[in-house]
């Protein structure tokens, strides 16, 4: 199978346009790697590169640790799937499936049978004599896959191959092609910039802006502990709360955490007390999701902020309430979250987990 690695890989297009941005990126064997941005934040410049579709101007690429700068795309071991599938309209289902076998001289007993296994991996082997016109959608993309794997290859390259799909079928097939491909065990750059198919599909995610690599992680450490708070407005919906907060130690027996009219006292033993100590007389942006704050009682004691609901917003399985706690708006949600790693279980808590410490900002913290 394959490994990719980029190494300070920059790309200016003549225009002067800077593309990518000295992007270092591995992608293990095996791997699910989902290139995750806006539009025009470079991930398919990253994709073509690695394709060898595009060269890159500074900067290595390596595959399977051997330098594929100079390496033509054909001698790469890759499979390009794009958005909108690129079949061959003239041709059956079959022969669009069996044509990169055609192209590199394979016999046509050998061929058909091929076809015929791939088809029924993929659940479209009653349609191999149809052309693509008389297929569904998803069935034009089963087919696209089916041209992909046919040639059993390293690597799979996957530029939107859904956006061109309904919502539903969408869901149904991002689900069907991350479980072919790590079944096939094939290593996949999947482009996106549709985070719940990054989140849903990745073992893990890279978030691009403007050409620069933002964060690398699973799904879970990038939606929890973004590396940057760029990433942590773009994933999740409702976005993050971001709290900006002045740190003060208080003779190593509690931390108070300044939030402009309101102050959070965390007593040391309380391990966010410990995350956040160290950020003496700084201040911070900490980042809380909605699912991490509980409403309480006014009246409960201990480290609560009073806020005023603004209003509530009911979605089915959860509802949102709009929170201002002085002047900095929050979203929770309602319901609470499942309990946190590193808060305690006592329960009346207003902010039940603390969060995730993002940026410092500068100047000096007021207690
Ligand atoms: P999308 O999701 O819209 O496809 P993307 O994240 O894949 O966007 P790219 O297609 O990689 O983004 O483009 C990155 C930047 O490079 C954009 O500003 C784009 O306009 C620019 N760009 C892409 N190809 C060229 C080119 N051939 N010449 C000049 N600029 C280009």
């Amino acid at each position: 199978m394959t490994t990719v690695a980029l190494k300070d890989v920059t790309k200016v297009f003549p225009d002067g346009t800077v593309a990518v941005d000295n992007v270092n990126l591995d992608v293990a064997d095996g791997e699910f790697m989902v290139l995750l941005g806006p539009s025009g934040c470079g991930k398919s410049t990253v994709l073509r590169m690695v394709a060898g579709l595009e060269d890159p101007s500074s900067g290595a690429i390596m595959l399977d640790g051997v330098l594929a700068n100079q390496l033509a795309p054909r001698d790469r071991r890759i499979a390009m799937v794009f958005q909108d599938f690129a079949l061959y309209p003239h041709m059956t289902v079959g022969d669009n499936i069996g044509f990169p076998l055609r192209l590199s001289g394979v016999e046509p007993q050998p061929r058909q049978e091929r076809v015929a296994d791939v088809a029924a991996a993929l659940g479209i082997g009653d349609v191999l004599a149809r052309k693509p016109s008389q297929l569904s959608g998803g069935q034009r993309q089963r087919v696209a896959m089916g041209r992909a794997i046919v040639r059993r290859p390293g690597l799979f390259l996957m530029d939107e191959p859904l956006s061109n799909l309904d919502s539903g079928l969408r869901a149904e097939l991002r689900a069907e092609i991350s479980g072919l491909v790590h079944e096939l065990g094939v290593s996949t750059i999947y482009v996106t910039h549709d985070q719940a198919e990054a989140l849903t599909m990745a073992d893990r995610v890279a978030i691009m802006r403007k050409g620069v690599l933002q964060d690398v992680g699973t799904p879970t450490q990038v939606y929890g502990k973004p590396a940057t708070l760029y990433v942590a407005a773009f994933l999740g919906s409702p976005r993050m709360n971001l709290l900006e907060a002045s740190v003060y130690v208080h003779l190593d027996r509690y931390v108070q955490l300044n939030l402009g009219e309101q102050s959070l006292y965390l007593r040391w033993d309380d391990i966010r007390a410990r995350a956040v100590s160290h950020y003496h007389g700084e201040r911070i942006v900490v980042g809380v999701r909605a699912e991490a704050l509980m409403p309480v009682a006014p009246d409960t004691p201990g480290d609560v902020l009073q806020g005023r609901i603004r209003y509530l917003e009911h979605h089915g399985h959860e509802s949102l309430a709009f929170v201002d706690i002085g002047a900095t708006a929050v979203v929770i949600d309602e319901l609470g979250g499942a309990p946190a790693e590193g808060t305690d279980e006592n329960g009346n808590r207003g902010l039940r987990r603390f969060g995730h410490v993002l940026s410092r900002l500068s100047g000096r913290a007021t207690p």
